[in-house]
């Protein structure tokens, strides 16, 4: 209990952690303390007496607020168990069930997750025939996610499409049937998705006021974390639930909302005051978590942006590293520029001090096959582990079988992609072979044209064991191609990218004993026996680091089509949300911040590396502020001189005054998009250009051929 808020907060913070009496708005920058604040005003209003039960806690994810209820209750010496804490979508779930009756709900309502949803949307779509036999019909995960999307913002399906999926605007009306065939099947059988949760819940509290007033004498104090990253509806519950008078802290940072993909807004803020008028809006400005160099670098993010975030940080810790911006010769050869970063970095930091983000989870397969090979632990967060990917596993099936012809699991794996082929059949098929009975197994064959398929191409592929492990590997990559649509249709695209990863890896090996010891490394068994106390460096997404920190951070692929994603390259908002992104990432390091931008990417069909663009991010930054290395032909990172910086520091500003006088713009051509009107300048080097048919797009200046 004997916790000195007035000694661990600053004045702002305490006077937010104080503040207890009506509502609370705290909108600050990354790293100033806001879940610290909300820490200390839950240990607060414990010690001064409030029952634990009465408090509600409200965050992005569950295990942000077990983290954070675990740290009050560190600072009050007793657990707190009874506050109710976690995300918007299990509460509103506990509330349902309990008060839910109120609403027709039954007492056992199900609850669908997103893969039954998909099975009653794949019913929906055949019982009324629709899409039958047009193949660029969505597939039922994309249709289930525009169900989604168009809830989660409030607009209709239609509109919806022509905002953001403009190719599948004919498509309008079937989709629009199906999702209305959706709702009703839900309705009919008593059945919630996850997103009826929230409205459900929001219904409960507008038409049952009973219930309402209840919850709001029941829930005195109301808190919630990352507030700019909740939806309308969220917001709605907050304003409801809360009611004028009541006792809420929101805590927020507009310039770190990365979740409107899903219907996250950040008027959020904005309403807030509009719903609480008597609000008491607090600015934190101090940072305690990055040193000033690696603050200077993410203000200088945000500087760039479009909509104008007043928020300049600063901090005390005004000494501190540089931060590096790292440029591997390629995205192969990154993993190990980076696994030797990591080296370096773990003489100073325990490993689960250090992070390496990406913008999406295949980013980090390459590294993570290095980092299996040195030996060093890691946990993997937002996105798969490359080991446990279901389709990397079935391609390297076929490989092992070519290794090891009576593999039993590789044979079970590859044996169940065939149409069918069941357990029964697979083990037949199995002690066949095994026993080497050629005449047996043909005559299986002879029913299933698939099998015979599969068991000719493995043969044939067992015959050329001796040659490269690219050679086999492109093969089976071939064959799967068509498994792959089948198996995953909706996502196939996303697997297709691991996939090439796979491909880049294997153009290191000759020998395929060798490249499936190096990616078997991580057999089940060992990862079972594995300490969980143990010291793991952290692999994440940025999405799933938001609110984290770590002493290093090293983010990979800072290259177009990377980070920013190919998707947002398409349109403005796309990109300012990717920018938010960077900052997010680039403010989640406490001393080191390591940027990583490869020269080239490897191009799977051309067999090369393409020249990488750099991402415009990095580009737009101060050179002086980050020390610049470049891998040599050795494998070694050498320091780039700083004149030659300082050299393009002057060019850029050069360049920029000339663009600026001659603001009038003209047509210019582009190889693969031909004629088009430049829209805008968009410093340092890009223009946007709308081309007749492709629309609108930002390009680099070096591939455009002005006019006149
Ligand atoms: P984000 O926007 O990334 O969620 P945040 O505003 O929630 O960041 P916190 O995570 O609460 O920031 O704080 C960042 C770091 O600074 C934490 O390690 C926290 O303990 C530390 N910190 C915050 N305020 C203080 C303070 N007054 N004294 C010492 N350390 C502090
Ligand atoms: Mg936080």
């Amino acid at each position: 209990m004997r916790f000195d808020m007035q000694a661990d907060l600053n004045p702002a913070q305490l006077e937010a952690a104080r503040a207890t009496d009506g509502p609370v708005l705290v909108i600050a920058g990354a790293g100033s303390g806001k879940t610290r604040t909300i820490v200390y005003r839950m240990a607060y209003l414990v010690r001064e007496g409030m029952d634990p039960r009465s408090i509600l806690l409200l965050t992005f994810t569950r295990k942000a607020s077990q983290e954070m209820l675990h740290r009050a209750g560190k600072l009050l010496g007793q657990g707190l168990n009874e506050v109710v804490g976690g995300t918007f979508h299990a509460f509103a779930y506990a509330m349902l069930r309990r008060y839910g009756r109120a609403l027709g709900l039954p007492d056992d309502m199900t609850i669908l997750d997103r893969g039954d949803a998909e099975q009653v949307i794949k019913q929906a779509k055949e019982n009324q025939s629709i899409g039958k036999g047009d193949r660029s019909f969505p597939r039922k995960g994309t249709i289930a996610a525009l169900i989604s999307k168009s809830r989660n913002k409030e607009i209709g399906l239609e509109p919806l499409l022509e905002r953001e999926a403009r190719h599948l605007t004919m498509y309008g009306e079937d989709l629009q049937a199906i999702a209305d065939a959706y709702a009703r099947f839900k309705k009919e059988y008593g059945l919630l998705d996850y997103d009826d949760l929230l409205f459900r819940f929001e219904e409960l509290l507008t038409e049952q006021e009973e219930i309402r007033d209840f919850l709001r004498m029941k829930y005195q104090h109301v808190l919630v974390d990352e507030y700019q990253d909740t939806n309308l509806v969220q917001g709605r519950i907050v304003t409801s639930l809360v009611g004028p008078q009541g006792n809420v802290m929101a805590v927020g940072d507009d310039a770190q909302s990365i979740y409107s993909f899903r219907g996250a807004t950040v008027n959020n803020i904005l309403q807030f005051a509009e719903s609480f008028p008597g609000v008491r809006l607090i600015k934190l400005e101090q940072n305690y978590r990055s040193v000033q160099p690696i603050l200077n670098l993410s203000n200088q993010i945000l500087d760039m942006a479009e909509e104008k975030y007043e928020k300049k940080l600063f901090t005390e810790r005004r000494e501190g590293r540089k931060p590096e911006l790292l440029r591997p010769i390629s995205d192969h050869s990154q993993a190990r520029v980076v696994l030797s970063k990591i080296e370096d970095l773990a003489q100073e930091y325990s490993l689960h001090e250090i992070a390496v983000l990406f913008r999406s989870g295949f980013q980090s397969y390459s590294l993570e096959v290095a980092l299996n090979k040195a030996g060093l632990p890691f946990k993997k967060y937002g996105g798969q582990r490359f080991t446990e990917a279901a389709h990397i596993k079935d391609v390297l099936a076929y490989l092992r079988l070519v290794l090891n012809s009576i593999d039993l699991p590789a044979w079970q794996r590859v044996m169940t992609l065939v149409p069918k082929v069941g357990p029964k059949t697979c083990q037949r098929l199995y002690d066949q072979m095994a026993a080497g009975e050629t005449a047996a197994l043909e005559k299986s064959c002879r029913q299933n044209a698939d099998l015979k398929a599969v068991l000719e191409f493995i043969t044939n592929l067992q015959k050329q064991k001796s040659e490269r492990v690219f050679v086999l590997l492109e093969q089976v990559l071939e064959f799967y191609k068509p498994i792959l649509k089948e198996r995953f249709p909706d996502d196939y695209p996303r697997r297709q990218a691991g996939l090439e990863q796979l491909s880049q890896i294997a153009s290191a090996y000759e020998e395929l004993d060798l490249f499936l010891s190096d990616l078997s490394l991580e057999h089940p068994d060992q990862l079972g026996q594995r300490d969980p106390l143990e010291d793991n460096l952290v692999l994440s997404t940025v999405h799933s680091a938001k609110g984290l920190e770590w002493e290093a951070v090293i983010v990979l692929d800072l290259v177009e089509e990377r980070f920013p994603s190919k998707h947002a390259l398409m349109d403005q908002p796309g990109m300012e949300e990717e920018r938010r992104l960077f900052y997010v990432a680039c403010t989640r390091a406490r001393e080191y911040l390591g940027l990583s931008m490869p020269d080239s990417l490897y191009n799977r069909y051309q067999r090369y590396h393409e020249a990488a663009l750099p991402s415009p991010f990095v580009q737009e930054l101060s050179p002086e502020g980050f020390d610049e290395f470049r891998e040599d032909m050795s494998g070694a990172l050498k320091a780039q001189g700083s004149v030659k910086r300082e050299k393009a520091a002057t060019d850029r500003a050069e360049s920029d005054s000339g663009r600026k006088k001659n603001g009038n713009f003209g047509h210019c051509r582009h190889k693969i998009f031909g004629r088009g009107k430049v829209v805008q300048f968009i410093p340092p080097n890009r223009y946007q250009v709308n081309f007749p048919g492709f629309g609108l797009k930002q390009i680099l200046e070096d591939y455009l051929e002005m006019e006149g």
